[in-house]
């Protein structure tokens, strides 16, 4: 693994005072078995910096990156995921994609497909507002990006380099694309996203390859700034063009590049990697426990709401949504009836838009989130039920808070606790126990799987997801007979009742909730 640029960092933010990220391109890990990386994933050495990874380029390395939503590798390593969208702590976005092209199916482990870039796209440039990205994180060149630039050097970008990435790059419009796996390090001439006298002025890319890590040349593999996030910045400031920026790489070759030729996947060892500081303004620092920085507010861009890259069940926009289950709709936020519900009355809080869990939501959608939840349990109270609430960010797409109602006379809310603590630990999962007032997006990392429960005193329980986590867990043990006594209603699949009793128990609960309808209010 990446074991010397961590050295580097370790030895530079000594001096210089502490980075935010290091961000890492090209294969992190060798081909080859490794010691070190086992003292990494035990926890005998730690990376000094919350370090974020693209997954492999290569069959020997898929081994390592296990969850193709991404997660966490070690302490402060994170795999960041096969493809997606990671905004910063000061509303930096940067969008990532694991590994080389393919255009054959089925797509290997270490690869990205027409779809997944497609995907890419549709998440991010549906809306007539997008502008562009901070940063673009691949590991293959972009194919051409040498058009019209300075020289590559021994690198023919006509022939290297991935032409699904050219045309991820043109849509994306990044500040910054960093790339590696081409041994060698690069800096293209920044280049124009728009048509000159045709188009306003849009802000310039550059485009950075690093060369992988102690290579004997000495060719830079780390690139250390710092960076405003375009949304903080002034219009003016952001569309300045440099005076030496170049013609758009892609533009005239874009359609060749969006057909996307068959490219040979570089298989060797290239590790590259660069690091900034985001939040060079405030002089924020890091303590040694990470916690400074997790307790800062994440204010995140403020966007319509996001688009799914395909069919989802939960978008309430989307036609595949069964609209006869919902039950209040909000701003951010709308109110459904479980499908196969462990009661008559067990709900989903849901976004509106496409977000995967909590850690995704803005900050006003987390407000609204907030807002239901307080009016549920005030709801179900009022009919003698305290509230269990959970969330599970494994195998599942659309955000779900499940919400289930349990009688006052069933059990106390430390009987549930126990229940949860005592099933966990039979299934061998691990179960910590969360500070009431910190909330999951402090704890769980971005793109990492976890499931969540939390009680109506406010107490969670949070298990961080490895692998193999039991999909029914949170329903199995509330219908276990410590709380509700239900066991055959664990798998939501028994539970199923006709259209028209759905619709006759969502009539009624929208009748019930009606006086606590916080979205009548003016
Ligand atoms: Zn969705």
């Amino acid at each position: 693994m990446a074991e010397k640029p961590l050295r580097l960092v370790r030895a530079i933010q000594k001096k210089s005072g502490n980075f935010d990220l290091l961000l890492c391109v090209g294969n992190f890990f060798g081909s080859t078995p490794d010691a070190e990386w086992e003292e990494y994933k035990t926890g005998i050495k730690k990376a000094p910096i919350q370090t974020y990874v693209l997954g492999a380029n290569n069959q020997e390395t898929v081994k390592y990156f296990q969850d193709v939503d991404g997660c966490e590798l070690a302490e402060n390593i994170t795999y960041l995921g096969r493809k997606g969208i990671f905004t910063g702590s000061s509303g930096l976005q940067i969008v990532y994609l694991s590994g080389t092209e393919s255009l054959n199916e089925p797509v290997p482990g270490y690869s990205f497909s027409p779809k997944d870039v497609s995907s890419v796209r549709t998440m991010l440039c549906s809306t007539s507002q997008f502008k562009g990205v901070d940063i673009l994180l691949t590991s293959p060149w972009p194919k051409y990006v040498g058009n019209f630039g300075n020289s590559s050097g021994e690198v023919d970008t006509k022939k290297c380099g991935s032409a699904l990435v050219s045309s991820l790059a043109t849509d994306l419009k990044p500040r910054y694309h960093f790339a590696a796996l081409e041994k060698t390090y690069y800096e293209r001439l920044p280049y124009r996203n728009h048509v000159v006298l045709q188009e306003n002025a849009q802000h310039a890319t550059r485009f950075i390859a690093l060369a992988n890590v102690g290579n004997p040349e000495k060719k830079k593999y780390l690139y250390a700034f710092s960076i405003v996030p375009m949304k903080l910045m002034d219009a003016v400031e952001l569309v300045k063009q440099p005076p030496d920026v170049t013609e758009n790489p892609y533009r005239k070759s874009g359609k060749e590049a969006s057909m996307g030729k068959q490219i040979p996947a570089p298989e060797e060892e290239a590790a590259c990697q660069f690091f900034f500081d985001l939040n060079e303004k405030q002089g924020r620092k890091r303590s040694s426990t990470g916690r400074d920085s997790k307790s800062s507010p994440h204010p995140k861009q403020h966007r319509k709401p996001p688009q799914p890259p395909g069919p989802c069940w939960f978008c309430l926009a989307s036609p595949e949504v069964e609209k006869h289950l919902v039950v209040n709709i909000g701003t951010h936020c709308y109110l459904a009836l479980a499908k196969g519900g462990l009661s008559d009355d067990h709900v989903l809080v849901l976004p509106i838009g496409h977000y995967q869990s909590v850690v995704e939501l803005s900050a006003e959608v987390v407000e609204e989130v907030e807002k239901y939840k307080a009016t549920l349990r005030r709801f179900f109270r009022s009919r003698g039920k305290r509230c269990v609430l959970f969330e599970r960010n494994y195998k599942s797409h659309h955000l779900q808070l499940q919400v289930i109602p349990v009688p006052l006379s069933c059990c106390s809310t430390d009987d549930i606790k126990d229940a949860f603590i005592t099933q966990a630990e039979q299934q061998q999962i691990e179960l910590l126990e969360i500070p009431e007032h910190a909330d999951v997006k402090q704890i769980a990392q971005p793109g990492a799987a976890y499931f969540y429960v939390e009680l109506d005193t406010g107490e969670k329980l949070f298990h961080r997801i490895k692998k193999n986590f039991p999909l029914q867990f949170g329903r199995e043990v509330l219908a276990s007979e410590a709380i509700l006594n239900i066991p055959d209603k664990s798998d939501w699949r028994h539970c199923q009742v006709s259209k028209e009793e759905e619709e006759m128990l969502a009539r009624r609960f929208r009748k019930d909730f009606e006086p606590f309808d916080f979205t009548l209010d003016d």
